[in-house]
Formats: C-alpha cells, sequence, structure tokens
C-alpha cells in the first residue's frame, strides 16, 4: 500500500542532502569541536558552519546570537527558566493558553515555585491580540513568551506588534517559532524579538536537535551546566553531526523556504476547498487570513476525530487530531477549548499538516477515501450528530 505523510506538525521526514550532510560525522569525522588538534578543529568548523546558517535563516545579525540545544522543548524551557532565573527566581510572565505544551507545562511549574503567569486567550480563530498582551503586561513583568505560528490549526500571531510593545515596555520577548521557520518569514530584529526557540525536526531535520537564538545583551542563565561548551551558556559535548544536519536544514529552508511555502499553500487550499465541497458539515479551525502555509484544522462536526484518523491510518493515511503528544490521551485539545469551539467541533477536528515531499496526487486520494470515511463515522457516533438547527 502507497502510504501517505499528511503529518508534518509532528515531525518531518529529513531530506536527502540533510542525510547527506549529516553522514561524514557520524563516520570519520568524529571529533570533539572542544579538542585543539585537527580531529576537533574539523568538528569545530562543520558546527560554526551550521550555526551561521542557522543565524542567517533568523536574520539573526550575531552567528554567536545562536545557542544549539536538544530541540523545541529545551529552548522552551531554557528561554523562561533561564530569564526567571537571571531575576532571582521572581516576577510575572504574560503568554498564551494556546502555547505548545513546553511552554505551557514550564510555565505552570514556575507558578509553582511562585513565579505568577498571565494566560492571554485568543479569539475564535485562534489569535491573540496584541492589545490584550499589552494590557497584561506589569511593572514586574520580565518576559513575554507567544508562538509565532500555532502547530494545532496553524494560526499566526501579531508577533511583530507584540515585539514592539515589548521593545517599548522593556521587557523580554522570546517566541516559539518551532512550527513558523522555514513556512513564513521569521526575522528576530525586524519583529523585535529577544529570544526564539527552533527545532531540527520540524524543517527536514533530526530529531533531537534545535537552537535558542539570545538576542546580545539578554540576560539569561543557564540551564545545562557543566564543561561550558556554547559560551558557557548550554554545557555538554555538542550533537556534531545533528547540529551539522540541522545547519544544512536550515540553509535548504532558507533557499528554498519561500517557494515551498507557496507550493504547500496551495495544495492545502485545494485540500480543503474540496473537502468542504463534498463532505457535509465541515468547518475550518483557525484563522484562514494569518496562516502557516500547511497546515488545515478541519471540524467534522457529529464524528469522533480519532475514529476517522484510524480509518484513514488504515487506508494509509497519515494526519492528527492535534499536537502529537496528546494523541492517545482522551483530552480534548486545549488549542480549540480556548478558541471556544463547541464540543462537537472540538471532537471531530481533525489536522492535515502538508510538507516536503507531499503532491496533488496525495490530495487526489484523500478526497478519494475521506468522504465515505467521514459517512461511516457519523454513522458511528449518532449521539454526537449535531443537534443545530
Ligand atoms: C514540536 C514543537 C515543539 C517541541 O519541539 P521538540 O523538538 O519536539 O522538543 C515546541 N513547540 C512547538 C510549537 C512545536 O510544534
Amino acid at each position: 500500500m502507497k502510504t501517505i505523510y499528511m503529518d508534518h506538525n509532528a515531525t518531518t521526514p529529513m531530506r536527502p542532502e540533510v542525510v547527506s550532510a549529516m553522514q561524514p560525522y557520524l563516520g570519520e569525522k568524529f571529533g570533539n569541536p572542544n579538542s585543539i588538534h585537527r580531529y576537533g578543529r574539523e568538528t569545530r568548523i562543520a558546527i560554526e558552519n551550521a550555526r551561521d546558517n542557522a543565524a542567517a535563516l533568523i536574520g539573526a545579525a550575531e552567528g554567536d546570537e545562536i545557542f544549539f540545544t536538544s530541540g523545541g522543548t529545551e529552548s522552551d524551557n531554557w528561554a523562561l527558566r533561564g530569564v526567571i532565573s537571571a531575576a532571582r527566581g521572581r516576577g510575572h510572565i504574560v503568554t498564551t493558553a494556546i502555547e505548545h505544551e513546553a511552554v505551557l507545562a514550564t510555565c505552570q511549574t514556575l507558578e509553582a515555585e511562585g513565579v505568577e503567569v498571565t494566560y492571554v486567550k485568543p479569539n475564535r480563530q485562534g489569535r491573540v491580540s496584541a492589545e490584550d498582551v499589552a494590557t497584561a503586561i506589569r511593572p514586574d513583568t520580565k518576559i513575554v513568551s507567544v508562538m509565532w505560528g500555532n502547530n494545532e490549526v496553524g494560526t499566526v500571531q501579531p508577533v511583530h506588534e507584540i515585539g514592539a510593545i515589548c521593545r517599548e515596555h522593556g521587557i523580554l520577548f522570546h517566541t516559539d517559532a518551532v512550527q513558523a521557520l522555514g513556512k513564513v518569514e521569521v526575522d528576530v530584529e525586524r519583529a523585535g524579538v529577544s529570544l526564539l526557540s527552533a527545532t531540527g525536526h520540524k524543517i527536514n531535520g533530526p530529531k533531537g536537535t534545535g537552537f535558542l537564538y539570545v538576542k546580545k545583551g539578554t540576560e539569561l542563565d543557564p540551564f545545562i551546566t557543566g564543561g561550558g561548551q556554547e559560551q558557557k551558556l548550554r554545557s555538554g559535548t555538542e550533537n556534531v553531526a545533528g547540529i551539522v544536519a540541522m545547519g544544512e536544514a536550515c540553509r535548504l529552508a532558507k533557499t528554498e523556504g519561500p517557494q515551498s511555502a507557496k507550493n504547500i499553500a496551495a495544495m492545502r487550499d485545494r485540500l480543503e476547498n474540496e473537502i468542504c465541497e463534498h463532505v457535509p458539515d465541515v468547518l475550518v479551525n483557525g484563522d484562514t487570513a494569518h496562516r502557516l502555509p500547511g497546515t488545515s484544522n478541519l471540524g467534522f462536526i457529529g464524528a469522533e476525530g480519532e475514529t476517522l484518523l484510524i480509518r484513514l491510518d488504515l487506508e494509509g493515511i497519515a494526519v492528527s487530531t492535534g499536537a502529537a503528544c496528546s494523541s492517545g490521551s482522551p483530552e480534548p485539545s486545549h488549542v480549540l477549548l480556548a478558541m471556544d469551539l463547541p464540543q462537537e467541533t472540538v471532537q471531530g477536528s481533525l489536522r492535515f499538516s502538508l510538507g516536503y515531499g507531499n503532491s496533488d496526487a496525495d490530495i487526489d486520494r484523500l478526497l478519494e477515501v475521506l468522504p465515505e470515511a467521514v459517512g461511516k463515522v457519523r454513522e458511528m457516533a449518532p449521539r454526537l450528530k449535531s443537534t443545530k438547527t
């Protein structure tokens, strides 16, 4: 059976160029980049090259504002904890109700440690307003953390306005740009960002790689202490092969991102339009005017999302009901709930996320099987049938 992958917001396949770039560092180029001899110099050069590619992708002024981490989760943890720790463990954080768990769970832990947090609510399209963020800022606010693009519904947040507000107030602005990177233009200088989280595996790089951008002059404590690598801010011998591969993924995202985003958005629009045409009672979740190119989150009223996902999987099509980490748990999506969507829409929601490797033929195949699958699943769940009049 030909399988079709439409879950790129959960993770992406590594591009062949990325695998090739990585290969030598899994073999003959094994030196510790902190060693003075030639083995070390060779891998040090490779790491610094990757750093420059990461910096270029996000418009960072200096390569040494990039700190390699183990991924998006670590970067989010470090940004928030590092700033609060530098502020002697006290203060107030402004974030949103629709952040990734890496931010939300960290904020909740910090709350238990005495930090206060305001969670700004989005509108029904999953967008927060910059004014609401401004209103939430207090004299003791240390950092504002608002994601660039949402992983579940794809809504792009008004980061430039929020960045300007933070700049005015002299407050640090952190953004989780894991989903936005390589899909929309991300420029930390233009957006007024002080800290930015990124991960390799959402941009066709390897899992377990990521970085945190830290603007020069930002007061940030280390999160992982030890041998003092990464300018004494993130210790541990560097994941050389992973970093090199992520650097290549960043380079490709920079050069090919704008064009591939256009192609992917066109495919996504076709998928969405045709589903809405051929399947009754479908609602589009998210802000179609401000949305990541590959994401379509649809509410199939009266159907059970999880059941539909399993049916599509039997046909070889991989989609998601929301954040990957919450799949398998019966809890409804915190993002859709924060958007105040009715229960029946939340339960019947599926996320299609397109990316590298998808083609129009994939959409054709989905459209062949989806209408019937939705019909069957709706019959199975009569108690969820739309009661709307
Ligand atoms: C995937 C994701 C993360 C977590 O990144 P990992 O590298 O998997 O730890 C964080 N934030 C967002 C928005 C994500 O989509």
